[in-house]
């Protein structure tokens, strides 16, 4: 499949998490791209009601990008359950409340699969998921999708990262998300995956 290249100028990164605008700045800066964020040009943050990953980060790459008529990343991501029908998915930040608490947001997944009697490692399988976009102002996107697989564990442990880390052992490791050193992390995760294939296709 062709995909659209990104030919240089400045780039949006439709973000107002200051944690996600620098990770990405740094990762598009070997590129030579000039990056600009949603909240340095003051734009509004669109409804993201798109019912998967890949959906709401159009919808936020696409409005950045008509909004400042110049392309625009963004991202979604979120940690998906099998026992639990995939929850709590695309609402991955909302199970944290208002108050982002994710001692709160850790211990109702746990809940919820201690009450289907989902015990071993394989009944406990989940994967982070991200879904990355760029889009132009003529409405083009391009978008690629990122995972990692694993378990959930309890009680949590590990004091890097950030979100659901603590509980998420990755695939073929003993250790949390949260137990990792960020570099061992950013090499495997479900983010740095799905930049691989963006860096590949789009800005290769
Ligand atoms: P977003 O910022 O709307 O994409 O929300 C992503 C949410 O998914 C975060 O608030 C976390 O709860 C969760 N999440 C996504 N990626 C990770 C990760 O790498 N580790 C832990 N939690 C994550």
């Amino acid at each position: 499949m062709n995909h659209r290249k990104f030919d240089g100028g400045r780039l949006v990164v439709a973000s107002h998490n200051e944690g996600k605008v620098r990770e990405i700045r740094d990762l598009l800066a070997p590129f030579g791209v000039e990056t600009i964020s949603a909240s340095e040009l003051g734009l509004d943050e669109p409804v993201e009601d798109g019912l998967t990953f890949k959906a709401n980060a159009e919808i936020k790459a696409l409005a950045a990008a008509k909004a400042a008529n110049l392309p625009a990343l963004a991202d979604d991501s979120g940690l998906s359950v099998d026992a639990l029908g995939g929850a709590p998915g695309i609402y991955s930040a909302r199970w944290a409340g208002p108050s982002k608490d994710f001692q709160l947001a850790m211990g109702r997944v746990n809940e919820e699969l201690a009450a289907s009697n989902a015990t071993t490692t394989e009944a406990r399988a989940a994967h982070f998921v991200c879904a990355l976009t760029l889009a132009w102002p003529d409405r083009h996107v391009e978008t690629f999708e990122g995972k990692v697989k694993g378990h959930m564990t309890w009680p949590p442990r590990g004091t890097f990262g950030f979100g659901y880390d603590p509980t998420f052992v990755p695939h073929d490791h003993e250790i949390t998300f949260g137990e990792m050193e960020p570099q061992a992390k950013h090499a495997m995760s479900h983010r740095a995956r799905a930049f691989r294939l963006l860096i590949n296709e789009c800005f290769g």
